[in-house]
């Protein structure tokens, strides 16, 4: 049977997210709604911008449900502000911005410069090489002992795994390059 994968679709790159899981034969839900959170058997939080994906969690009712469910073990892959979402701690949070805290670590937002830094790079993760876009990229800058590094640059932390939880700076999506997809499939 086919996977059940979710995508929060507020905002950001939902579509990419959804293409690629449906290339690789997952059945796909836009989850917009707590109650969908019951109907998938993982889920992406896409890139886009955190803060406003954290407001709007809030105004729709549905950010303690999504927090407990991630918690709990609902498997997630997040990507550049889904990484963001994930972590226990921000540096620079926007007014009022809160984390799911799913993944024991601190990011720092932004950490690569602006939109016009914007670059596609090959970066070594321990899948392998991937093609990555990084997109006003955070950066991990504390990790928990329970969290296993998968990716740097220059040293840098972009990437994170727990056993039920993926967190990446850059966007495989937008690349075409699954690695990073299948690697999460494999925990759902
Ligand atoms: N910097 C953005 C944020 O704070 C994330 C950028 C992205 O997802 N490409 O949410």
């Amino acid at each position: 049977m086919a996977k059940r994968v979710g995508v929060l679709a507020f905002q950001g790159g939902v579509r990419e997210h959804a293409d690629m899981l449906r290339g690789l034969g997952c059945e796909v839900t836009l989850v917009k709604k707590a109650s969908q959170l019951d109907e998938i058997d993982g889920i992406v939080l896409p890139g886009g911008e955190s803060s406003t994906m954290d407001r709007i969690l809030r105004r729709f009712d549905m950010r303690d449900q999504l927090a407990e469910k991630l918690q709990e073990g609902l498997p997630v892959l997040g990507t550049c502000a889904g990484l963001i979402m994930l972590a226990h701690h921000l540096e620079d949070p926007a007014p009022g911005q809160e984390t799911l805290d799913v993944l024991d670590i601190d990011v720092r937002r932004n950490a690569f410069g602006p939109q016009r830094d914007s670059a596609v790079e090959r970066i070594e993760t321990t899948f392998g090489v991937v093609e990555a876009a990084f997109i006003r990229a955070p950066e991990v800058v504390r990790v928990g002992e329970s969290i296993e590094v998968i990716a740097r640059v220059d040293g840098r932390v972009v990437g994170v795994s727990a056993p039920t939880a993926l967190g990446i700076s850059f966007h495989p999506e937008l690349t075409g390059d699954s690695t990073i997809h299948e690697q999460f499939l494999a925990l759902v």
